[in-house]
């Protein structure tokens, strides 16, 4: 079309509209840094070593179109993939995603451009909501401790697997598996047990007790209903296992678990499992939150986040996350678990599920689900097909000699997706999204003779295994069962929050940038929602084919020669580029190099990783001036040449900086024979400037979730893509059920489906799309101006710590807080605080140097937010030398008493500083006010009375 034709035509660049500063905001912020325009500030910021060779060629990436001829390409690309009615199950099932909760979380930018809640005083409103979730989940499971959400179903089931191995006073190195498991789950256990020398054995428990020798073992992963739908009373293998002094894992169904006994009730000391049918729609896979819960003796084990109930400074009851200190960036090479983004916005959908349903809902929901496999179970002996098992919930399996494959043609001919298991079996999963017209088309899948629907009384769960116990007792799970109450709950509890759609979030090494609209449309699309990660192949024809382009783009954005788009957070990608040189050396012989140089400063996911994949971890120093300590790397280096395996960095550093010595760097472990991983959380610096594929790395992970505007969604869904040279190839992720996933030489699966969290795939294919090959370099550039400019300003005020040999910083700076807070007592945390009370969004604190502030500002920040964030900090400054003045004692300021609640306004004021002062304080807009709901939280109390599911109305009554 002609460009005079096209609706965008008219409209801007979408670039223009991506990147927050305009034409004469950007001269303003390079006139402030001396530079005449972005080329001139590459040229001035950006090494030359990264820039040469094949990183100064321009991305090759396609013409960028507007805003509506990308929808429509997405349109497109929908077109060609088939939703069908899908009864497929293997843990992924048809739901109805309650519009309210559709339109008002998933596609509601207060929930889903939220940051993880590390500042609880500004985000309580996703507490209570995860707290909702834990609190399902503990019930329906019967184990009174579940955490805010696992991956997926399959990486919850591994760190179970971990979690009894540290626990379980078995000595054993062997974990024992039901062979009636989901295929996705062996497969995400497999290859976590090898690396760490777990051997991992299926186990027949189909004849009970009787027919089952425990063995040696440290743990069991029993599935309850099994793949095959079974449903069997396991107590007396249980009480086997136990009496080896071994655990016992549950992979089980939330459905299922309104009606039959929970995993709690027959002895289980863990239950993992996905909550994707609690409203949570198919998406070829996922994002969907998996979940975990234990027995109260594990929960200190607990892997993940977990939401507890504390106490703010008034009494009042608050959330917050607890047991921060065992979280893995403070343990490091200590940690059990690299779990960092988990599926945030998925447990909040699935949790309101649960709260808009509640108990007796959910019960009917189950029933009814029930009730029609039965029928088509009744109906199917009619025409004289045998089922496989006489117990079960939702899944039948048919014994059908020979006839599989024709069954599973036919139902998909009638629109039904059905799972054929080799050339004698079929499963067919009822969901509550079947139809009678499902199970009619089913049946004349199996039979021609016409058979009369009756009526199928009675229950398949036998009587040992029906559950009687009450759950979701909590008032929450019956207050809002009305549209109007649920919306305005919806409403209340986005409204305690601060997320992007109020306020910059100036997060360092998180990258809060704008979540396009246009780049979000898709997701909801039924042709993107409606597909099952297991239908054939050419269902998700449009999918592939996004995958691919996706691919290649990154491909050419990193400068290396494929990559996997498997992995579903960032610390996912770290294990599977691990695994990959892991694997490299084992194919040359290499067997012995097992060591991982990781620098002090890392990302604490980044020695987790290394740890899971097998590897030891070594510490490289870091300088005074934050760069990797070169001589401390030649020293390790040549102390561990023989069993070097790799090093992990970060580029641009942790500090925020460029280094000159990263090529050299590289040479230096590429000639001990180790490969380079550089950590691609800070892409952000880099797209359109330089190519980590090209300065000296063999395979990074990059997190969508950052540089490629898939929203954090208040801590996950991600995408952490790995990324390899030509060499790790073949030694990406694959999986049992997808040839299209990945090399067969692969490393196994690192997620439970083929291409991780496919359906939000669609929004950094639209980004890309958008911005095309200049606007992506524009925004690179932005992003370095905004920071260095942030840098200068900020400098005066709180000193800038790191900057590079020019004298400047990459896409983010952190700021040194530590000489003042000697001086006056004045810690980061209340700085942070205090920011709420101008409605702001706290930077990242205490990483990687303790006692200072990380800002990254991103591109998309314009320069009236930029000004009004540093007049906030400028602000707060002065209250701070008002301290070091003698004005106030620091425990009577306004900094160690931030942040301020409306109800403390209210109230008797005897703080010697005014309320204008605490609530309105320099260039807050009373009209424009946010008030955090409570006031600064006593997180020690809450771990020393752990509280994780909702507490009693009571509580709330002081
Ligand atoms: C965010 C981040 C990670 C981890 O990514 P997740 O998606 O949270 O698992 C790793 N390294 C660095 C430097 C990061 O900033």
């Amino acid at each position: 079309m002609h460009p005079e034709h096209s609706a965008d035509h008219l409209a801007q660049q979408f670039a223009d509209r991506h990147i927050g500063p305009d034409q004469a905001g950007l001269q303003a912020i390079l006139d402030a840094l001396g530079q005449p325009d972005l080329d001139a500030l590459e040229k001035a910021v950006v090494p030359a070593v990264i820039r040469t060779g094949r990183a100064a060629r321009p991305l090759d990436l396609p013409e960028p179109v507007g805003e509506s001829e990308a929808v429509a390409e997405l349109r497109a690309l929908a077109g060609r993939n088939r939703p069908m009615v899908q009864m497929i199950g293997l843990g992924y099932h048809d739901t109805v995603v309650p519009p309210v909760i559709a339109r008002n979380v998933l596609e509601n930018p207060a929930w889903y451009t939220a940051y993880t809640p590390y500042q609880p005083e500004i985000s309580q409103g996703r507490l209570e909501a995860l707290l909702n979730f834990q609190t399902a989940v503990a019930d329906l499971t019967g184990l009174p401790v579940a955490n805010a959400s696992m991956l997926d179903e399959g990486t919850a089931a591994a760190e179970a697997m971990t979690l009894l191995r540290r626990t379980m006073r078995s000595k054993s190195s062997r974990f024992l598996v039901d062979a009636d498991t989901l295929p996705q789950t062996k497969a995400v256990l497999a290859t976590r047990a090898e690396p760490l020398g777990i051997e991992l054995v299926e186990a027949d428990l189909s004849g009970g007790i009787e027919e089952f020798g425990v063995g040696d073992c440290f743990g069991l992963l029993i599935s309850y209903p099994a793949a095959s739908g079974a449903l069997r009373d396991h107590r007396a293998i249980i009480d086997a296992v136990h009496a080896r002094e071994a655990g016992v894992v549950m992979a089980t169904d939330l459905l299922a678990l309104t009606m039959i006994t929970p995993p709690g009730e027959v002895g289980a000391d863990i239950a993992v499992g996905s909550s994707q049918r609690f409203g949570v729609p198919l998406g070829f896979g996922g994002p969907h939150a998996g979940f975990i819960a234990v027995r109260p003796e594990l929960q200190r084990q607990l892997p993940g986040r977990l939401v507890g109930v504390s106490k703010d400074d008034a009494g009042a009851p608050a959330y917050r996350l607890a047991l921060q200190t065992r979280e893995q960036h403070i343990r490091r090479e200590k940690a059990t678990s690299n779990i960092c983004t988990a599926q945030v916005l998925l447990a909040v959908m699935a949790g309101m599920y649960a709260v808009y349903h509640g108990p007796a809902g959910l019960r009917r929901i189950a029933d009814r689900v029930h009730r029609q496999a039965r029928l088509l179970a009744v109906m199917l002996g009619a025409a004289g097909v045998e089922l496989e098992h006489d117990a079960w919930f939702d899944t039948l399996r048919l014994r059908v000699p020979g006839r599989a494959r024709a069954i599973g043609a036919e139902a998909r001919r009638n629109g039904v997706n059905v799972w054929v298991d080799g050339e004698d079996a079929v499963q067919v999963s009822v969901s509550e999204a079947t139809t009678e017209e499902h199970l009619s088309a089913v049946l004349a899948a199996v039979t021609a003779d016409r058979v009369n629907w009756g009526l199928a009384p009675g229950t398949a769960v036998p009587h040992s295994l029906r559950r009687t116990s009450p759950y979701l007792t909590h008032p929450v799970f019956s207050a809002h069962h009305s549209e109007t109450s649920m919306l305005r709950y919806l409403r209340r509890l986005s409204d305690s929050d601060l997320a992007l759609d109020r306020t910059m979030i100036p997060l360092g090494s998180c990258t809060m940038k704008l979540n396009a609209t246009s780049e979000m449309l898709a997701i909801s699309w039924p042709e993107f929602a409606g597909i099952h990660p297991f239908a054939p192949a050419e269902d998700s024809a449009g999918y592939r084919e996004l995958i691919d382009q996706l691919s290649a783009w990154l491909c050419e954005i990193t400068g290396y020669a494929a990559v996997s788009l498997q992995p579903n957070a960032g610390s996912q990608g770290e294990l599977a580029g691990l695994l990959a040189i892991r694997a490299y050396h084992r194919s040359r012989g290499d067997e012995h190099r097992t060591v991982c140089l990781i620098p002090a400063s890392a990302h604490g996911t980044n020695a987790a990783s290394a740890v899971m994949a097998g590897m030891k971890v070594v510490v490289v120093r870091t300088t005074d001036s934050g760069d990797v300590d070169l001589e401390d790397l030649r020293a390790k280096v040549g102390q561990h040449r023989a069993e070097l395996a790799a090093i992990m960095i970060t580029y641009p550093s942790t500090h925020g900086v460029f280094e000159d010595s990263v090529s050299e760097l590289a040479e230096l472990v590429h000639e001990a024979g180790g490969q380079v991983y550089v950590d691609g959380a800070n892409l952000n610096a880099l797209v359109g400037v330089a190519r980590p594929g090209a300065f000296g790395g063999d395979v990074s992970h990059l997190n969508l979730h950052k540089t490629f505007c898939i929203p954090h969604g208040g801590g996950g869904p991600g995408v952490g893509p790995v990324a390899v040279a030509e060499h790790l190839a073949p030694f990406l992720p694959n999986h049992p059920l997808d040839p299209g996933a990945g090399p067969a030489t692969g490393v196994g699966a690192i997620a439970a489906a083929p291409f991780g969290s496919a359906s939000i795939l669609p929004i950094s294919w639209a980004y890309i799309r958008m911005m095309g090959a200049d606007g992506l370099r524009r925004a690179t550039l932005t992003a370095i101006a905004s920071a260095n400019w942030l840098a200068r300003r900020l400098d005066p005020v709180f000193p800038v710590l790191y900057t590079g040999a020019a004298g400047a910083v990459a896409h983010e700076c952190i700021l040194d807080l530590r000489p003042l807070t000697r001086a006056t007592g004045v810690t980061v945390d209340d700085v942070a605080k205090r920011l709420a009370d101008f409605g702001f969004h706290a930077p990242t604190m205490s990483f990687p140097v303790a006692g200072t502030l990380m800002v990254e500002p991103t591109e998309s920040e314009d320069l009236a937010e930029l000004e009004r964030f540093v007049d906030a900090m400028t602000a707060i400054r002065a209250e701070i030398d008002e301290i070091a003045a003698g004005a106030w004692p620091v425990e009577q300021s306004p900094l160690r008493r931030a942040p301020h609640t409306a109800a403390v306004l209210a109230g008797d004021w005897d703080r010697p500083y005014s309320r204008a002062q605490a609530v309105f304080p320099h260039g807050v807009d009373p009209a424009h006010k946010y008030f955090p709901p409570v006031g600064r939280i006593d997180g020690a109390f809450g771990d020393r009375n752990l509280v994780c599911s909702c507490p009693p109305p009571e509580a709330f009554e002081s």
